[in-house]
């Protein structure tokens, strides 16, 4: 950052924070990765240490900008739960441990750098929408289907946020006498349809250990008849749900990201034939698989930090020139 290099250009820092592990990236003002770096998430260790542990990161990021000659014009962090991004407040998050947290202005404070704080889906969702496979869209729902399930409204373009509470979709209710969830209620879809949800059931149903969803996902290719059950009854409450969202909100594109999307056709021919079978009048939208895969997140950090830099003129939402960096 000194002042021999100022030629060299301008990048934000991005960092997307997850339960298991941190994304972090120098993004330039084509969006290009100019470093990158990953860590683990210490969330064993406490809210606290995860709190230091992103400042570190953002510091380390800092320091490779430095080493480059780059400019760094600004931080963006996203990260899970529920996160009010106006209030620049991590609300709540089951995974993480805190609670009403300021974190940009944490952060700020500690590395002295402005602090853009977004979510970790409606990250994902943005960066779709500007680099990704909803790129022209304005009616998106972009649907991370991990661990658990969120996802990301953008209705005729921005996201919506509604201090934080908005696109659960994990928290519909698909069998109303199903398993508990973590949230408290009973047969949420995300006890049925995560990744961690169909690796359990079939597990359950068939006494066999898997890795995870791909594993299924696999035997279901293969023929496996109890892994079919299981994928089928996650296809099923995936696309009730979806009907439900699309009902509502009428999206033009559904996005699928996250774990459980890597399992490409598998997912995604019979959930499209399920879900068009559950619409009649509705808007029926095209389902597709994400485009950018697990960098969603730590991208749309960038982007965030970007508009926040460029806030003065530029729009989050930019129309007319949908190919230009934010
Ligand atoms: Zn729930």
């Amino acid at each position: 950052m000194s002042e021999l290099h100022l030629d060299a250009g301008d990048c934000v820092i991005a960092l997307d924070v997850g339960g298991t592990g941190m994304k972090g990236a120098l993004l330039d003002r084509d969006m290009r990765r100019r470093g990158t770096l990953r860590r683990p998430t210490p969330r064993s260790a406490g809210p606290d240490a995860v709190v230091d542990e992103i400042a570190t990161t953002l510091w380390t990021l800092a320091g490779q900008a430095a080493v480059k000659g780059l400019t760094v014009r600004g931080a963006g962090v996203v990260v899970p739960g529920v996160v009010d991004e106006d209030r620049a407040l991590a609300r709540y998050s089951a995974n993480l441990g805190w609670r009403e947290l300021p974190l940009a202005n944490v952060l700020e404070e500690r590395i002295g750098l402005r602090v853009s704080l977004g979510h970790d889906v409606r990250a994902g969702g943005i960066a779709e929408c500007s680099l990704g496979a909803a790129r022209g869209a304005r009616d998106v729902l972009f649907v991370a289907i991990g661990t658990g399930i969120a996802a990301a409204l953008m209705s005729d373009g921005p996201p919506i946020r509604a201090g934080g509470y908005a696109g659960e979709l994990g928290h519909i209710v698909v069998d109303p006498d199903g398993a508990p969830c973590t949230c408290g209620s009973r047969g949420c879809l995300e006890t049925v349809a995560s990744a961690a949800a169909v690796a359990t059931a079939y597990t359950a149903r068939s006494g066999r250990i898997v890795q995870g969803a791909a594993e299924v996902a696999t035997l279901t290719a293969q023929g496996d008849a109890e892994a079919r059950m299981v994928w089928d009854r996650a296809v099923d409450a995936l696309a009730a749900a979806l009907a439900t969202a699309t009902t509502l909100f009428a999206p033009e594109l559904i996005v699928l990201g996250g774990g459980l999307a890597e399992a490409g056709d598998l997912l995604l021919e019979p959930l499209r034939a399920r879900l068009a079978q559950r619409l009649t009048f509705q808007r029926h939208p095209l389902v597709v698989r994400a485009e950018l895969g697990d960098e969603a997140g730590c991208l749309g950090a960038g982007l965030h930090a970007w508009h926040t830099a460029n806030s003065a003129n530029m729009p989050m939402w930019n129309e007319p020139t949908e190919d230009t960096p934010l």
